[in-house]
């Protein structure tokens, strides 16, 4: 053909989906190429997701406990924050990673190609660096793992004030008054960083609850800590127009808790994320790419064209990196001949709040939609010797279990590292285990974890003790 240079296997975007997809492609013995837009790897999630936001919420949990521990007998003077000494430790934490996977890349032989892709046809996709050069990279086999980016919301005027996530990461200032537009994962996350920071935050949510995924018994401990700290949390309310005015952005609301126009120094949008298949000309190769964009797959992550394959969030929901790695690597193997599927039964979701919130398998609302006869365990953190020994007590985790079959199917978990927590629960359900695997099973004391082997044994109805 007319490539500049040819692989038996590209790889199109280096988020955690690509990068991993790549690497495990190279072992298996395929010449890799992998393009990426960004000079540096990771994708969003280590540049400007998952890593730089866990650095941050690190620091904010560092703040909110000297303040708490007050109480507690432990005196500091207020905290100061030098924004450019944490800015420059958090951006610390990614290049130390993404040099990481520069390195990595270099040992297994991938090559690197820097630029935009976009398909020209079956076997070739052209990519253009930030210069203008044009390489035809030919391939045999491609994998599509272009991720997703912010939804924009069309009515906001254009002003450096009104940021995304990425602005937000990237920590420029610390407004007085701040708008959170979204309370799902990621404008929570994001409000609480900018809370421990001295932002004043209000949260507006169409919804009537936030954290719509998981279950609301599970979100309240949450909900009430952050109706202390926050100015205003506004469910089932949306924002309908904002001016942008030299005193600051004028915002009209309407809903049920719809305040009068409101003035605030910034807004940050956090409304979803939308997935990249129409940005890359799929058409050209024939790779159907629906009216959101998103790129089907079957179990083996195979598009409409049979030696494409696409994963992580230009896939579908949900869109996290942990699903994207294990799909990357379920392509890689397809491509190198294995026949290897994408099974899992659950996908974990966390929400590094503080508390935090995690889920896996059926919530309790999804169970009784679905008229699944269940019972459940719930073990109140209160009772918790481990979790008052942080100075917390509105911590709980719940577990959903099957009537019949008596498998664990689900379970909620808020408090401190919840989401670290919620591991045992997904291999538990990917065993097969019930009630008595998890309650037998010795667990360290005195732990967090615990509360899964009480919650277990609450649904066995053989609990005799508390800690
Ligand atoms: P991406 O990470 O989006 O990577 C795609 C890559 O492809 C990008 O580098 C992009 O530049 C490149 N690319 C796209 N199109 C082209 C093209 N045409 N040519 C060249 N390059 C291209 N998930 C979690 O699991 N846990 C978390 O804690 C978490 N926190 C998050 C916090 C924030 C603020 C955000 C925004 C997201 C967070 N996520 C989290 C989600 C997570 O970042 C994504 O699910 C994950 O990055 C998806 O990986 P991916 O490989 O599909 O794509």
């Amino acid at each position: 053909g007319n490539a500049d240079i040819q692989a038996d296997v590209v790889v199109l975007g280096a988020g955690p989906g690509g990068y991993t997809a790549a690497f495990r492609a190279a072992d298996l013995g395929k010449k890799v190429i992998l393009i990426e837009r960004h000079s540096s790897l990771g994708g969003v999630c280590l540049n400007v997701g998952c890593i730089p936001s866990k650095a941050l919420l690190h620091a904010a949990k560092v703040l909110e406990e000297a303040r708490d521990f007050r109480s507690h007998g432990l005196k500091f003077i207020e905290p100061e924050v030098d924004l450019d000494a944490l800015r420059e430790w958090k951006n610390g934490v990614v290049t130390r990673l993404t040099g990481g996977l520069m390195g990595l890349s270099k040992q297994r032989k991938v090559q690197v190609v820097n630029g935009f892709g976009k398909f020209i046809d079956q076997n070739n996709i052209e990519v253009i660096d930030g210069e203008g050069n044009k390489t035809v990279v030919g391939f045999s086999q491609c994998i599509i793992a272009a991720g997703s980016a912010p939804v924009k919301l069309p009515f906001l005027p254009e002003d450096p004030r009104i940021i995304d996530s990425t602005g937000a990461l990237a920590l420029k200032s610390i407004p007085k008054r701040m708008l959170v537009i979204g309370g799902g994962i990621i404008g929570l996350e994001m409000a609480t960083v900018y809370h421990a920071l001295g932002s004043k935050i209000t949260v507006v949510e169409m919804l009537d609850g936030l954290i719509a995924g998981a279950d609301k018994d599970i979100v309240k401990p949450l909900h009430k800590r952050l109706e202390k700290q926050y100015e205003a949390i506004l469910t089932k309310t949306r924002v309908t127009k904002v001016e942008a005015l030299d005193e600051g952005l004028r915002v009209t609301f309407e809903g049920a808790k719809a305040p009068e126009p409101q003035l605030y120094d910034s807004i940050l949008v956090a409304v979803g994320r939308s997935p990249n298949g129409h940005k890359i000309d799929a058409q050209n190769a024939g790779v159907a790419v629906d009216d959101q964009g998103f790129i089907h797959v079957d179990k083996q992550q195979i598009t409409n064209v049979p030696h494409i394959y696409a994963i992580g969030d230009v896939v579908g929901q949900p869109m996290l990196a942990h699903k994207a790695v294990h799909e990357g690597k379920v392509a890689a193997e397809v491509c190198a001949g294995l026949s290897t599927f994408f099974d899992a039964w659950v996908i974990p979701s966390v929400a590094y709040t503080d508390p935090e919130i995690a889920w896996v398998g059926k919530t309790e609302a999804e169970a009784k939609a679905e008229g699944i006869k269940y019972g459940k365990g719930a073990f109140p953190w209160a009772a918790s010797g481990r979790s008052l020994s942080l100075g917390r007590d509105e911590g709980l985790t719940k577990m959903i279990f099957d009537e019949e079959t008596g498998h664990v199917i689900g379970a909620g978990i808020v408090g401190p590292n919840a989401g670290d927590l919620i591991a045992e629960v997904c291999l538990a359900i990917e065993m097969g285990c019930d009630a008595s695997d998890i309650g037998l099973t010795v667990h360290p004391h005195p732990t967090l974890s615990e509360t899964v082997a009480m919650a277990a044994e609450a649904f066995e109805g053989t609990i005799t003790d508390l800690f």
